[in-house]
């Protein structure tokens, strides 16, 4: 084993340590929310945040070792979703003490759900075109404009918003980062429903929507750089497979009234499944595992060309998780491999692809079939015999949203081409004219 590799071992003390505070406070009769409260509060739901924004300072390894901890012990694990894997980590990293106890607080207790409001129909890859305004009318910020593909945008109590607050400045620098209110007159959430029959995110409409001047969160014009931290650590939870809306048993927020609820009722057969660590493909080596099982319940295990997809498939999980090793052992000796993260989101999105090509390999003329709603998956069972062709087309419909989600294929190979390759920029005059006269995408 090499010196780096074995830094990357996770410290067994945060381990003993989460265990003997799980065996003092656990109780699966508290609610949720009286659990996530004190898991919040002890720093343990993000052991990854810094000591004065609700964690423990602990490192990356660490933090998903304690998770792991967790879940071994059967107690409900730390409220997921967009607020924990990226308000937090941002407001941790650019709000004052005040926001992070108004916003971080009650992320890490679960009290509060957010989604993710930058994206625009005509400001996607070249997000900094955005054209949400923001103006200022006293106390107030007045936000008008739309969002799109807002992930949980229809179950979140608030929002991350970027909003053009200057439009006579270069584009990167008249942009302002908000937490904003989602439930509020000025917000129209409409679902869309996605080729998988679900509605995961959705369009959202501002309309003279308010938020505070104390919800500006890292300086009046800095949106950007702000917006970047978010991305960063988007960038990082998908690159580690952590997918892009980080599942927990329980849903935080006060729309999908999982509060009240007993903690014990969404652990009963608790997740012991424990990653060999390295976590790229993690969430994806269970996929390969169902799959061979597939083929070998229908027998298409022995066509060779299955063997060789199948095999392709575990050499990518593979890579991704040896992959995501290397950053975590760069990083606990202080370095850094440029352009891996952009390496392990392109792995991903290969990885999605080579699931689905396989799965629908696999179930033949049955991969035409899925169940759109719940209510059809019976009768899709019943007429393929085989409960597992719903999860196979579901994935295999979902596999087209990974290389789009968290900057495309196309624009991680443009990063890495640019800034770790050293080759030239596109020209133009982005950074040097005002935004207002700049052509516009839509
Ligand atoms: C499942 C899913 C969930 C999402 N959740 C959220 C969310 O919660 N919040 C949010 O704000 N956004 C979310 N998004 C939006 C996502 O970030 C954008 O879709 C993405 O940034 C691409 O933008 P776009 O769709 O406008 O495509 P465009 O930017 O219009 O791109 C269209 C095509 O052109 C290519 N292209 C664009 N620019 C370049 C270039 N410079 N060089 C080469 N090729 C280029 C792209 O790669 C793509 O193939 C989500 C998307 C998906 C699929």
């Amino acid at each position: 084993m090499t010196d780096t590799a074995e830094r990357t071992t996770p410290s067994t003390d945060a381990v003993e340590e989460v265990r003997s505070w799980l065996e003092e406070n656990w109780d699966p009769d508290l609610t949720v929310a009286e659990w996530w409260e004190r898991l919040g509060l002890s720093g343990w739901a993000a052991p990854g945040l810094p000591e004065h924004a609700y964690g423990k300072g602990l490192n990356r390894n660490d933090s998903v070792a304690v998770q792991g901890a967790i879940a071994d012990f059967g107690a409900l694990g730390a409220p997921g979703g967009l607020g924990l894997l990226l308000a937090a980590p941002t407001i941790a990293t650019h709000g004052t003490q005040e926001q992070i106890d108004l916003y971080v607080r009650d992320i890490v207790t679960g009290q509060k759900a957010w989604c993710q409001l930058f994206s625009e129909p005509g400001a996607g890859s070249d997000l900094a075109g955005l054209q949400t305004r923001a103006i200022k009318d006293g106390e107030e910020w007045v936000v008008t404009g739309q969002k799109v593909w807002t992930s949980g945008g229809q179950v979140a109590d608030m929002g991350m918003l970027i909003a053009r607050t200057d439009p006579d400045v270069p584009k990167h620098q008249g942009i302002s980062y908000f937490g904003i209110d989602m439930h509020q007159k000025g917000i129209d959430i409409r679902p869309l429903v996605e080729m998988t029959g679900h509605a995961m995110f959705n369009e959202v409409f501002l309309e003279e929507a308010v938020t505070p001047d104390s919800s500006l969160i890292g300086g009046l014009n800095n949106g950007w750089a702000v917006a970047n931290t978010t991305l960063m650590n988007e960038r990082a939870g998908l690159g580690s497979g952590g997918g892009h809306a980080a599942a927990s048993a329980a849903t935080p927020g006060t729309v999908v009234n999982d509060l009240a609820k007993r903690a014990g009722d969404f652990v009963s057969g608790a997740a012991t499944s424990r990653r060999r660590g390295g976590g790229g493909g993690g969430m994806f080596g269970s996929s390969y595992k169902l799959l061979v099982e597939l083929a070998k319940g229908n027998g298409k295990i022995d066509d060779p060309s299955i063997r060789q997809d199948l095999m392709k498939l575990h050499t990518l999980n593979e890579l991704g998780r040896m992959n995501s090793l290397r950053a975590k052992a760069a990083k606990a000796i202080g370095q850094d491999v440029p352009g891996l993260p952009n390496i392990s989101k392109l792995s991903m999105s290969e990885i999605v692809r080579q699931q689905r090509d396989v799965g629908l390999k696999i179930l033949g003329p049955y991969g035409t079939l899925h169940a759109y709603k719940p209510e059809d998956a019976g009768p899709l069972n019943e007429a393929t015999g085989n409960p597992f062709t719903m999860m196979v087309t579901g994935m295999a419909l979902f596999a087209q949203g990974p290389p789009i989600y968290g900057g495309t294929d196309q624009v991680q190979r443009n990063i890495i081409g640019e800034r770790v390759l050293g080759l030239p920029k596109e020209a133009n005059n982005d950074k040097t004219a005002a935004f207002k006269d700049l052509p516009k995408n839509a």
